[in-house]
């Protein structure tokens, strides 16, 4: 059929600076430039272009320049030229439209409506240079109070296990199989390296990844991939994940092309086979049923670890929460509207689910009204962009973030939302050999530890110009927030005073 579908992007190529090095040509997986022998010359399909750059970037004479197509159709305020094309690809391919990465509508950012304080006068504030600044994070659940032996002034109130974080930052859930094994590496050691800790998704954890566990969250989600003993022994943390805030309510779905037999091994699936995730987790219909998973868990590592357990931000995600935190949770996961996954249907990415930030304030709020914040640690994640983000974050209740999206950008993705075709340029989200190969853990690990070790640097600073030299000082001291231009319901939800007030 032929397709109505116009090229997103124009591919520009200077003939006075290529040299016909064909090396664009090898570096697009989407197969846009080719090499026409017959004239010496490279060329380009540009309706295949996504836009991820890389071509442009590794072009050695600059010869490349990738531009918006500037076709314009007629100004409609209801049918946008997203909405035109949604159409058309549904007219000619009759299926849902997946896609890849997170919500990019423009719902507000509330990050961007809060500011932080700073010391003038009243109260001096520190410079993180010449004083010491703690960023240190202990997620699992404290006790409701300490017990101290009066003569030793050792504890003697027994407390669950705690995971020390050195800063407050955490690679979220992306499964092997979604993403490389060069780009797991690359998570592994970075967190090692950097004192805190990466999650291997729902997709299993590679044999030559084990020696990471010290560092590892692992996942046992509803298709319960890689899910073994050796799996949820050699981990640090155990989290049982509900949903994601990518795609609320619904499973997941690995196509069978991605299911390599190193991805087959790993999830413990016949290679080629479809890897479907169901909707929900068939062993768990009511907070009971939850409450018997965690225990489960519990019981089968010994009671040395901490459980986590995931959820999309929602409607009742305060009450959820709660609920959660009864049923034995240690750590309480939000994933909000922003998250972003492999593959979803672009339909349910861009119209489910809430932002973080109101998801955050009200599940902090209500666990401390009920007098229960102690019992879990609140983990955000979904669109966390800098440590601007992760400080706003701590202030308005967090104990610490997952960033997913952040973490590949470090590694090189450009947000071109093609993570569901396999084909990523970049090696990220893709099992294609020839492209993981793109990813050297080596390197990837070195950019992945720059990016916590500079937002370290930032958010020891803010809180230096705040006039605390502690993170935990910060933890949920919605003092040092004001909101702009927000409503006065939005004020309350978030529990910040107006900027002025
Ligand atoms: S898809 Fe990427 S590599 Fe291919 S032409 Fe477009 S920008 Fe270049
Ligand atoms: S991971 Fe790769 S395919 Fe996905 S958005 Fe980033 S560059 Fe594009």
């Amino acid at each position: 059929m032929k397709t109505y579908m116009p090229s997103k992007f124009l591919v520009e190529r200077d003939p006075e600076r290529c040299i016909q090095c064909q090396v664009c040509v090898n570096q697009c997986s989407f197969d846009t430039h080719y090499y026409d022998a017959e004239d010496d010359v490279v060329m380009s399909r540009e309706e295949n272009c996504v836009g991820c750059h890389r071509c442009v970037l590794f072009c050695p004479t600059k010869a490349l320049t990738i531009k918006r197509h500037p076709l314009e159709y007629r100004e409609n305020y209801n049918w946008t030229p997203e909405a035109i094309e949604d159409i058309i690809r549904q007219a000619e391919t009759g299926g849902m439209l997946l896609t890849g990465m997170g919500d990019d509508k423009p719902h507000r950012i509330y990050w961007d409506h809060l500011v932080l304080n700073a010391s003038q006068v009243t109260n001096p504030s520190i410079d993180p240079l010449r004083e010491p600044m703690e960023l240190t994070t202990y997620i699992g659940r404290k006790p409701d109070r300490v017990e101290i032996d009066q003569k030793t002034c050792a504890l003697k109130t027994e407390l669950a296990p705690q995971v020390q974080l050195d800063v407050p930052v955490m690679f979220a859930g992306m499964s092997y199989g979604a993403i490389s094994l060069n780009a797991h590496e690359s998570l592994a050691r970075a967190a090692t390296e950097m004192g805190t800790l990466w999650n291997t998704g729902e997709g299993g954890l590679h044999s030559s990844l084990y020696k990471y566990g010290h560092n590892t969250i692992v996942q046992v989600a509803s298709g319960r991939f890689g899910v073994q003993p050796s799996y949820l022994d050699i981990a640090r943390v155990i989290e049982i994940k509900i949903g994601q805030g990518a795609k609320p309510g619904i499973g997941g779905h690995l196509p069978g092309e991605k299911v390599s037999a190193e991805v087959s091994l790993t999830r413990m699936i016949p290679k080629g086979t479809d890897a479907l995730s169901p909707a929900p987790q068939h062993d768990i219909y009511s907070i009971e049923d939850l409450s018997q998973l965690i225990y489960a868990l519990k019981e089968a590592t010994n009671y040395t670890k901490p459980i986590s357990v995931k959820i999309a931000a929602v409607h009742n995600s305060a009450a959820i929460a709660s609920g959660m935190v009864r049923a034995g949770a240690d750590i309480i996961v939000l994933d909000g509207l922003r998250g972003a996954t492999g593959a979803a249907p672009k339909i349910i990415r861009d119209n489910v689910g809430i932002p973080i930030e109101l998801a955050l304030a009200s599940v902090d709020s209500r666990l401390r009204k009920e007098g229960i914040r102690n019992r879990a640690s609140l983990v955000i994640s979904g669109g966390i962009r800098n440590s601007g983000d992760v400080t706003k974050a701590i202030a308005l209740g967090a104990d610490a973030v997952y960033i997913g999206t952040a973490a590949l950008i470090a590694l090189g993705c450009t947000v071109c939302q093609q993570c569901h075709t396999g084909k990523c340029a970049w090696g990220i989200c893709t099992t294609n050999l020839s492209l993981t190969k793109r990813i050297n853990p080596d390197i990837g690990a070195r950019r992945l530890s720059n990016l916590l070790r500079g937002w370290s640097l930032e958010i020891k600073d803010m809180l230096g110009g705040m006039g605390i030299n502690a993170l935990e000082s910060l933890r949920g001291n919605r003092l040092h927030l004001r909101g702009i231009g927000l409503t006065d319901t939005e004020l309350e939800i978030l529990g910040v005073n107006m900027a002025g007030a």
